[in-house]
């Protein structure tokens, strides 16, 4: 650095308070791409609490000025207690590549963020978030041109399956073999789920139904795009085949497919391990019934395709419910069912004990598939009194949502379920225009950070928000829809874009046993879980996290990281559901 140049840094620093450093990361925002009329803003790192506003300017890629302006008075962000300024750059609407710089910016060309605007930023990054349940193919090979680089072997062909101690039947005693080929690795284990399936297919076919058009037109490049269906439902019918494959022949699911304990991180093609269908509960069994009954629905057009499928769906459906009465609280204990069978079972538990919400959205869906007013009351009969943001293991806000946008009949109900989804975005709406260092809606407090927080936090949260735009037509939803997805891209406290392989910092090292086997990995498309203040993997296989670390930065790019850096199917549905939302309005 030539000497003239640095004592300039450093006399603005003290003018102005503005901190210059070569790191672009002291300018937080979205990595990905701004659409020409959005607000757009960036997070800028200070010095201290009483720093002067920045001077801030945009360049052009050929080196014009084409912006000016200044940052907001400071803010401390209340987490860690670090001094930020806002710069609101949304005047300007030009598509093309730029840099924000702070002041003296004709000489500090590294003090920048670079970003894009263009009229469609979130298209590829839709494509990619649903090829990502591609690369989770089970019992299947990888192969191009389909793989895009990220060709493997078939893994898992799960067709000599034993049934566990704790799902013996007269029918299915203990190690009988059934076959139950085919459906997504759940996360960053080998393993298949049904609660968790089930979730992200009512996520996923929701969307769908959202947004036909915009997905029927989506092309994935998988091996099914030859077909005259569109390719995301294609690629939903490869995980709902397995599921229905869950199915005991009593009408009862099993929890998961899993082996005993976790596998290291290996090929798929190296796991020898025995792989089993464990207890049949009555979360599982429900979430069966309601995604085959949402599925029968949504692929009703496609019979052409799926010959037999509809009416098939629609008794399993049937069937899973039946059995869910017949016994409706029967819940994966894990720890109590080791005590009681064999071998132990040590993988994810999913466990849920509670299915008062997945009585109620089993029931709603049955009732949008039969009209049967029967499954109707039983669905009222099952909403919580309280509003919960759906997760995999409450899932009452997915059956709200379908009586939002399906009312006929019970109006009343309907409207009383869309004013508490309201209620609930208000105050953090409030929040995100007039204190929060992100300009967002979401990580504005700590108990935004926990586990899978990305997903079932921001992401959702945008999701939320893009509901209620379409319900009521205000556009500052679908603004806060946007910051959500600013906030997930960069704009946020680590500076991560929390995506693999988009935009300028993403992680590097996921918690993903496929990722792993790549030379050219991480696999892309995939959002990871994000800063979690509980850090439960603190101490274990050499994950340390700093002294007196902040919620929202309690997060590592380090691949034994689980409780901060994995990835799940449950969690990239709703960043593709997301941004598919938002894309398909840009059209
Ligand atoms: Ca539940």
């Amino acid at each position: 650095m030539k000497k003239s140049y640095f004592l300039l840094v450093c006399a603005c620093a003290l003018l102005t308070g503005c901190k210059h450093t070569s790191s672009s990361l002291e300018i937080r925002l979205n990595q990905v791409g701004f659409r020409p009329l959005q607000e757009k803003t960036a997070t800028i790192d200070v010095y201290t609490a009483d720093a002067a506003p920045c001077s801030v300017a945009i360049l052009s890629e050929t080196g014009d000025t084409v912006w000016t302006g200044m940052a907001s008075a400071t803010m401390i962000n209340p987490l860690s207690g670090k001094p930020r300024q806002l710069v609101d750059f949304s005047t300007l609407t030009t598509p093309g590549r730029y840099t924000l710089h702070l002041a003296p910016y004709t000489l500090h060309r590294d003090a920048v963020a670079s970003f894009t605007i263009s009229p469609r930023p979130y298209r590829e990054l839709t494509r990619q978030a649903l090829r990502a349940f591609y690369y989770q193919r089970t019992a299947m090979p990888i192969i191009e041109p389909y793989a895009e680089g990220f060709a493997r072997p078939a893994g898992h062909p799960d067709t000599l399956v034993l049934v566990h101690a704790s799902a013996a039947t007269a029918e299915r005693p203990e190690n009988t073999i059934i076959s139950s080929s085919g459906g997504w690795y759940d996360a960053g284990d080998y393993n298949k789920y049904i609660v968790n399936s089930g979730y992200t297919m009512g996520v996923f076919l929701m969307s769908y139904e959202q947004q036909r058009a915009y997905y029927d037109t989506l092309h994935l490049n998988i091996p099914e795009s030859t077909l005259p269906v569109p390719d995301m439902l294609a690629e939903a019918m490869y995980n709902i085949r397995w599921m229905m494959t869950m199915q005991d022949t009593d009408g009862g699911a099993y929890h998961k497919l899993t082996e005993p304990d976790f596998e290291g991180f290996i090929h798929p093609t190296e796991c020898q391990k025995p792989r089993y269908v464990v207890l049949k509960t009555t979360p599982a069994t429900l979430d069966l019934a309601a995604t085959l009954a949402l599925a029968a629905r949504i692929y009703a057009p496609y019979e052409h395709v799926y010959p037999g499928f509809v009416d098939e769906a629609t008794e399993a459906a049937k069937h899973a419910y039946e059995w869910a009465k017949a016994n409706p609280a029967i819940y994966y204990d894990q720890p109590a069912m080791n005590e009681q069978f064999t071998p132990a079972i040590t993988t994810g538990a999913y466990d849920d004990f509670q299915a008062q919400d997945e009585f109620y959205w089993a029931a709603t869906e049955l009732y949008l598939l039969t009209h049967d007013p029967l499954y109707r009351d039983e669905a009222l009969s099952h909403c919580p009194d309280t509003f919960i943001p759906a997760v995999w293991g409450n899932v009452s806000e997915l059956a709200s949502l379908e009586w939002m946008l399906h009312p006929a009949g019970i109006e009343a109900f309907a409207a009383q379920r869309q004013a508490d989804l309201l209620a609930h975005l208000q105050p953090y709406i409030d929040e995100a225009e007039t204190s929060s260092v992100h300009r967002s809606p979401y990580g504005n407090r700590a108990e935004d950070f926990f586990w899978g927080c990305n997903s079932e936090g921001c992401c959702w949260r945008g999701i939320e928000c893009l509901y209620a735009y379409h319900l009521t037509g205000n556009e500052l939803y679908l603004t806060n829809a946007e910051r959500c997805l600013n906030h997930v891209l960069g704009q946020n406290a680590t500076g991560y874009c929390f995506v693999t392989g988009f935009g300028t910092h993403s992680p590097k090292q996921p918690h993903h046993r496929l990722s792993n086997i790549y030379p050219n990995g991480p696999l892309p498309g995939f959002l990871i879980g994000g800063p979690n203040r509980e850090r439960q993997d603190d101490g274990i296989d050499g994950v340390t996290y700093p002294e007196n670390v902040s919620a929202d930065e309690s997060y590592l790019d380090f691949r034994p990281s689980y409780a901060t850096n994995e990835v799940t199917i449950n969690w990239n549905v709703t960043l593709f559901a997301l941004t598919a939302g938002l894309d398909a309005l840009y059209q």
